[in-house]
Parts: structure tokens; sequence; C-alpha cells
């Protein structure tokens, strides 16, 4: 097997260590493992400009800091670095002074999401430790995703969706080769299934921070940050919170790169964005608390950021504290009008929870939590075109006389 620098996997709550090179779910305390790596030997055979000039153009180019020893278990579908995008029209607060506010545009990724990033890593992973059938509850860009990269390397899929997930993310499932199946419930009642059938069926389960490496996927979107902004990071990052993979990801790479020595200066505010109709983590933040109970009720029509409950919450909510960020939440209204004036005005086609990470800026500002000087990254974690959009209501009769006064 081709060398590579993870020394072990530890429980994220009590410590416990794992070895690696073993298949692994959550740890013995029921919460997410962390891959740790030997970075110090890292340190001394790979550099920062070894990254900088690899010829390979998307997470791949991260190898060294990912789990995956083997070149021939890195499967791909042509990930990108995904581009930042100055919005200079569609927020009214950022003109006439230092800051910045930035798209970190993840709807390019393979299937539309960059749920892509995680589930790369973890099929991969699976495909490294020979599983033959992978399993997940999803509102519909994560099991899109497991669905692509385990059809492209072979293995079998099986995916859980809420009944009202919507319709184009359950078709895609099903057409990229996933078994695909429609639960009257919500995510967490997906999750129920997938944990019963691992006794029965025999799949191994790929829930949001269940196994460890969905993690290590997420992560590159702070490897790419840090990479794009010349290994100094922006001062703010408003993140749409769900699972919380992404933002726990990030936070992990920041420390990593941090003990490399491959960044300088302080660390960005990690934002959780929630949704007012689903935001455990924001309850939690407010109340002080460590661990998020269960939203009841959820609803939002940003169907990624509907997930009632996490297993992740204290990582979440730890990120957040240890960057001096907050938690916030943001109406569907809002959210819809935001994703429409972004489109409008700036050409940026946003996801709604994109859109909600605009509306947390716009609010944070208001509220002085943050300031126009500040260089903000938003994450548009998803393409817009997967979700159901306005109306078009002009019409033209051909055979009719046409006043073109009304194009004037
Ligand atoms: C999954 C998802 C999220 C939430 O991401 P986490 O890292 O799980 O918190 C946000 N938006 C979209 C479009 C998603 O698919």
């Amino acid at each position: 097997m081709t060398q590579n620098y993870v020394s072990h996997l530890e429980c994220s709550i009590t410590g416990k260590k794992y070895e690696a090179n073993q298949i692994h779910g959550l740890s013995d305390a029921g919460r997410p493992l962390l891959v740790r790596y030997n970075l110090e030997k890292l340190k001394k055979e790979v550099s920062r400009n070894d990254i900088s000039n690899s010829k390979v153009n998307g997470l791949w180019r991260y190898a060294p800091l990912l789990p995956v020893a083997d070149p021939k278990n890195r499967i791909t579908l042509g990930e990108i670095v995904t581009p930042l995008i100055k919005l200079e029209n569609s927020t009214k607060y950022n003109k006439n002074n230092k800051g910045e506010v930035l798209i970190k545009d993840e709807g390019r990724l393979p299937t539309g999401s960059f749920k892509a990033r995680g589930l790369c890593l973890a099929v991969s992973m699976a495909k490294q430790f020979k599983l033959n059938h992978l399993a997940i509850p999803t509102n519909g860009n994560a099991g899109a995703a497991m669905a692509a990269y385990a059809t492209k390397a072979g293995i079998r899929s099986t995916v859980f969706c809420p009944d009202d997930t919507p319709d184009i993310n359950v078709r895609e499932i099903q057409s990229l080769g996933g078994e695909t199946f429609l639960v009257n419930g919500l995510i967490n009642d997906c999750g129920k299934i997938v944990g019963e059938g691992k006794e029965k069926v025999g799949w191994f389960d790929i829930s949001t921070l269940k196994e460890p490496y969905r993690i290590e996927g997420k992560k590159t979107m702070g490897l790419e940050l840090a990479e794009q902004f010349n290994w100094e990071l922006p001062d703010v990052i408003f993140y749409p919170t769900g699972g919380g993979t992404g933002l726990i990801g990030m936070w992990k790479a920041f420390a990593e790169l941090k003990e490399l020595g491959w960044i300088k200066g302080k660390l960005p505010r990690m934002i959780a964005v929630q949704a007012d109709g689903c935001a455990p983590i924001v309850k939690a933040w407010s109340l002080g608390d460590e661990h998020a109970p269960v939203w009841e009720n959820a609803y939002t029509k940003a169907a990624g950021i509907r997930v009632p409950v996490a297993v992740g919450d204290f990582l979440i909510i730890r990120a957040v504290r240890e960057s001096k960020g907050f938690a916030i939440s943001v109406s569907d209204e809002d959210i819809m009008e935001a994703r429409d004036r972004v489109a409008s005005t700036d050409g940026c086609f946003l996801c709604p929870e994109g859109a909600a990470t605009i509306v947390a800026y716009e609010k944070s500002l208001l509220d002085g939590l943050i300031s126009l000087d500040d260089k903000v990254v938003l994450f548009n974690c998803a393409t817009g075109l997967k979700y159901p959009l306005p109306e078009v209501t002009n019409k033209i009769n051909k055979n009719n006389y046409i006043d073109y006064n009304q194009f004037i």
C-alpha cells in the first residue's frame, strides 16, 4: 500500500484512539471519529509549494492531507477547485470599504453540490476497505453524490430520502444508480432505517459524521480557501449548517495547516447559519449549551439545512466558539428574496442554503456582529438549478401583431 500520513483515529468526545486501516463507524461513545495525521513527518516531506505546484485540479491535489493511501482508490468525477466570485451589486452594504464579499461557488462540483467532496472521500475509503454496499439517509444532495461516486467505484448504493425531497434530487439519485426510497418522515427517520439495516442487510452506514471520512472530504474547502487566499485566510466564513460536516471540516483543516506552519495570521470567525424553521444549533448556541436537542416540526425550503438533530452538534458549537464566531438563523422569505436578488443583479445563481448566508451576512452587519471592512466568504453549497424556480409569465403570440414598444 502506498504511504500516507494518517497516524490514527480519535473519538471527538473522549479522545480515545483507534487504529487507522480498519473499518470504523462512530466511536464507542457513539460520537464522530476524527482522522489524525503525523504532521511532523508530513511537514518534513511535503511543502506548501508542492501543493501549489500540483497539476491536479480538485481536491486530490491535497492528497498528502487526506486518508486514501493508494492512488488507485482515489475515485474522481472531475472535481475542481471551486471559484470565489465577488459580489458587487447585490448586497447593499459592501461598497466603499476595505471589505469584500466573495461567494465560494460549490455548485460547480460533480452532482452540483459540495456533498461531492465528502462522498468522494467516503466512497474512496469504502473502496480501499473493499466495502460492497453503502446506505445513506439524505435530503437529496448527499444521496446523489454517494450514488455517483459509488457507481463510479462499482459499489452498490441504497438511498433513503424524506418523501418531500425536491423531485429533481430524487430522480437524480435513481438515475445515478442509487436504489432510491421515499420515506414519510424527516432525515433522522431515514437515518434510523439505515442504522437498523446495518445488521439485517449488511450495508455500511455513510450518514453524516457516522463514518470518519466525509469530514476529511469537506476539509478540502478549508484547504482550498487557504491556497486561494495565498495562505492567509479571510476574516469571516458564513456556512449554511445542517449536520455541520463542512464547518467542522474547515476548522479541522485550519488547525492542521496552522500546525504545519503553512498559514499565518488569525483564523476566520466561523458563522453557523440555519433557517428559522430548523435552528437547533442557533438555539443551543444562544443558551450556551454544548449539545442541541431534536428540533420539533422542522421546516424550511432550504432542504440541505433541514436537519433537526446533528451527532456532531458539540463539534459545530466548539468550532464556532473557538473561532469567536456565532450562530444565526434567517427566514425562508428573506432567503428567497436574497436568492432572486443575487441572481438578477450579480448573475450568480445560488441555492436557497447559499442565499441564507447572504441574509445572515446582511443581518450580522446590521446587528454590528461583523464589519464592512471584513473580508467575507459565503458558501453557495449547490447549484440553484436543482430547486423550484419562479415561473415565467410573459408570453408572445407569433401570429398576432407584436407591439415592440413593450420591449423599450
Ligand atoms: C448538506 C447541505 C448543507 C449542509 O451541509 P453540512 O456540512 O452537512 O452542514 C447545506 N446546503 C446544501 C445544499 C446541502 O446539500
